[in-house]
């Protein structure tokens, strides 16, 4: 259950130098925004400024204009709000514009991912990063940078005013120091282990109610509700745990903070005054002062809660990174394939080292035959098919197509040249024309509607309201499955590879949709090598040769009255299905 982390998790030095680079990807942007927070900053000073001048006026007796000081201090109140404003809205922008190109590059990431990895990691991960990681992230570049920049931009200046006031006064501040490194550097240390173990956690709470939900079925036919309910409860005891820990640390390092905040500014009122009576301040010097440490909590509060956000950010920074660290599992090559001939030699291929599923196939497949394969379930007929459709690599031997291994060519140019069709179909969301130039984006119109009539779907389409423009997919215009399968199909033709592997495409359907699907995939076929993991034994017999696999071996190969002359597996096999009535 837990440990199952395929998907790798990046190191901090790296999330640290992505943030890096991320944040100074529009540097123009940036210093516009940091340069009217620091604006806005230097409005609020003034405040203090003038209310010391104030106090300092009243105890001289001196003549003050009053309403002239409120006044000022009104004007730069206004002028404070008028800068904020502008800051907050080119920070936001600049926040957005990140987050944007953030999501689309990992969105590249893990539509980059190799197949194989996707099998072996479960959904559970990559949908915990896909949305609770994302989520968080977006809530850090949106917020927790920006603000985080602009708490560092206040404090800083801030800082500054307080020195130019009087740098003796800046000394009882100093106080606060240790409570706040202290105590943060301590939440810090253990916080992002933390907030990766919560993570962590949430991906198999999710990993096991999708499971749960998907195979509600078996989980009743197999009376397995118990143990469902039992793996549910432990998940979630797993994340409670793992939420009560950063809590924890959260209750821990917020009143010390919180103490670190007042006693700088009791200390500056208590030293302020002794400085005051010896001389060596005024009381305007220790007036402004107080209300500069007193300015200092807030920026350094949102300093501190930002922090902890950018915690949370930062592993799921970590996670999201993580995803490209994924080892490719296509070398790219630059060989261009000299034919269309497709060849398996000396191919093994494991899904668990150590545990081969095929165990040294050759096989050669001539240009334009129908070759069947059959065997038992179990023998590893899949597992080719995916071979020689270049979706996996083997792990010893060879998978060529013209002389070039399939996992050199890149998956574009490789649809072109073999694809898989099995009875997975999926329509997205968005226009049938979408759907169809996922094949190949270039293709006109023209093509599209040669590709919907050759799989007898141009008549149904055309008569959609929307025609090709219709939306389709979740929450679009309804299609039957044999529909979708005839979408399926027409990527195909615009594909248009010239070798087919076919996981019996059909099998599923009802019988009358199934004729007419028949008819779609013939036209599809007409023309193209096919390799067909039959599961029906009239494919065998109507097939140009048949591969017996057996183990994970081809036991038996040639054409069907070769094998029933031979009197081999393939003849027992169909003496049996030939002599039952079906
Ligand atoms: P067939 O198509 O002939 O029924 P498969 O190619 O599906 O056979 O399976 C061959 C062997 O590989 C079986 O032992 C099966 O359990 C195993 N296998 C198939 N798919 C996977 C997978 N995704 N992960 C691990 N083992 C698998």
């Amino acid at each position: 259950m837990n440990g199952r982390q395929i998907l790798p998790v990046a190191g901090q030095a790296q999330v640290r130098a992505y943030a890096r680079k991320t944040t100074l990807r529009h540097p123009g942007a940036l210093a516009a925004a940091l340069g009217l927070h620091a604006l806005a900053a230097v409005a609020g000073l003034a405040v203090p400024w003038l209310l010391g001048d104030l106090v300092q006026g009243v105890q001289d007796g001196t003549g003050i204009d009053v309403p002239a000081v409120v006044a000022a201090i009104a004007a730069f109140l206004v002028l404070q709000g008028v800068l904020i404003r502008f800051a907050v809205y080119a920070s936001s922008r600049l926040g957005e514009k990140v987050l944007a190109e953030l999501r689309e590059e990992f969105v590249s990431r893990v539509l980059g991912l190799p197949l194989s990895t996707v099998e072996r990691a479960g959904s559970g991960d990559l949908i915990t990063r896909t949305s609770r990681d994302v989520d968080a992230l977006s809530r850090t570049v949106r917020h927790a940078v920006p603000e985080t920049m602009i708490a560092l931009v206040t404090c800083v200046i801030t800082l500054g005013a307080l020195v130019l006031t009087g740098p003796l006064l800046m000394l009882p501040s100093l106080l606060a120091v240790p409570f706040l490194w202290i105590s943060t550097r301590w939440y810090l240390k253990r916080a992002r282990d933390g907030y990766l173990r919560e993570s962590a956690a949430y991906a198999d709470m999710t990993d096991g109610l999708t499971e749960t939900v998907n195979g509600a079925r078996t989980v009743e036919a197999l009376g397995l509700r118990e143990r469902r309910h039992r793996r549910t409860d432990a998940d979630i005891a797993r994340s409670w745990e793992a939420e009560r820990y950063t809590l924890g640390l959260r209750m821990i390092w917020f009143p010390i903070v919180e103490l670190g905040y007042v006693v700088p500014i009791v200390a500056t009122l208590v030293a302020g005054g002794l400085f005051h009576i010896q001389g060596w301040v005024s009381l305007a010097q220790v007036t402004a002062a107080t209300l500069y440490v007193q300015q200092l909590i807030d920026p350094l509060d949102r300093l501190l809660m930002w922090i902890d956000e950018l915690q949370v950010g930062g592993a799921s920074m970590a996670r999201l990174l993580g995803v490209a660290e994924v080892p490719e599992d296509r070398e790219a090559g630059t060989g261009v394939p000299d034919g269309e001939e497709l060849r398996a030699d000396g191919v093994r291929y494991a899904y668990r080292e150590g545990h081969d599923v095929l165990h040294g196939i050759d096989l050669v497949v001539r240009p334009g035959e129908r070759l069947a394969m059959v065997g038992p379930s179990g023998a590893g007929k899949s597992t080719l098919g995916r071979l020689l459709a270049g979706i996996h690599g083997p792990r010893t031997g060879s998978v060529t197509v013209g002389g070039t291994p399939l996992v050199e060519l890149p998956l574009d140019d490789l649809r072109g040249h073999v694809a898989l069709v099995t009875q997975e179909h999926h329509v997205f969301r968005g226009t049938l024309r979408d759907n169809v130039l996922i094949a190949r984006p270039e293709a006109g119109e023209p093509e599209v509607r040669a590709a919907l009539s050759a799989v007898d779907a141009w008549e149904w389409v055309s008569a959609l309201p929307g025609g090709l423009e219709t939306v389709v997919g979740s929450g679009g215009e309804p299609v039957s499955a044999a529909q979708a399968q005839q979408i399926a199909l027409a990527r195909l033709v615009l594909a248009d590879p010239h070798t087919l592997v076919l996981d019996e495409a059909t099998s599923l359907l009802d019988p009358r949709a199934a004729r007419s699907l028949e008819r779609s995939l013939a036209a599809v076929l007409e023309g193209r090598t096919v390799i067909a993991i039959a599961h029906r034994l009239h494919t065998a017999h109507d097939a140009d040769r048949v591969a017996v696999v057996e183990e994970g071996r081809v036991a038996e190969l040639g054409s069907h009255d070769d094998l029933v002359r031979t009197g081999g597996s393939y003849a027992a096999l169909w003496s049996t299905w030939h002599g039952t009535p079906s």
